[in-house]
């Protein structure tokens, strides 16, 4: 055998253990352990198992009135995250987040940066929808919040998108408005995040729809990065 009929064959057999992952080269690290349909099932036993325990959380007076807990909705290896801020009366009947008008819009503005709600994981800081939507209070937020963090460390998202204050200040940890911290990354545990406008908001105030657009085009941006 010729030492180029040689170096062939080696090359055939590395192929044949790259590809039955018996084997993992330094650069392919990443493809490998965040493909990998092992990490898939993990993470989707993880988010069902926190699901489980929602459904039977009684820590807060919302847990009262509901229909239905609203957990989070979307693929377990979502790249993007989305959290809002507490479930209204169409989730709370149906247990699926952003399913009323706010959840169309937030469609359209996904479809705007090429994704679709299939691409993306969508929860709430708070599972339980308040009586007459009214926003979540202090203790609310804060009996909730360990269902979130819960969730954002499996899912591992490349970026999270906080839509409105409630998410933004939660996550951040910050008292500032959404005016201010919207426009710009910030970081939850390494992870790149870009609070912007809730979408309910928007459909108030339709003058805040170009720098909504501008926040989006600014995650599409970040999730391009990270893929390179
Ligand atoms: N608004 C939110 O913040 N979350 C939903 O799930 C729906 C509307």
């Amino acid at each position: 055998m010729s030492r180029r009929e040689l170096i062939q064959q080696l090359k055939s057999v590395l192929h044949f253990l790259k590809e039955s992952d018996f084997i993992v080269l330094e650069g392919d690290r990443e493809r490998i352990t965040s493909n990998a349909p092992s990490r898939i099932s993990s993470q989707k036993s993880g988010l069902e198992e926190i699901a489980s325990r929602i459904a039977k959380c009684r820590k807060c007076r919302l847990a009262e009135a509901r229909i239905n807990t609203v957990p989070g909705d979307g693929p377990p290896d979502a790249r993007l995250v989305f959290v809002g801020e507490a479930p209204g009366y169409y989730e709370d009947q149906q247990g699926v987040p952003f399913v009323g008008k706010a959840g169309q819009f937030l469609d359209r503005l996904l479809s705007g940066i090429g994704l679709s709600r299939k691409d993306v994981f969508i929860c709430n800081v708070v599972k339980c929808r308040p009586p007459k939507n009214r926003d979540p209070l202090e203790d609310e937020i804060q009996s909730c919040e360990p269902y979130l963090l819960e969730q954002l460390d499996i899912l591992e998202p490349r970026v999270i998108c906080a839509l409105g204050r409630y998410a933004a200040q939660t996550l951040l940890r910050s008292r500032q408005g959404i005016s201010r911290l919207r426009g710009r990354f910030h970081t939850y545990h390494g992870i790149p995040l870009m609070p912007t406008f809730h979408p309910a908001s928007v459909l108030r105030n339709p003058g805040q729809l170009e720098a909504v657009e501008q926040d989006f085009q600014q995650i599409a941006g970040k999730l391009k990065e990270s893929q390179d």
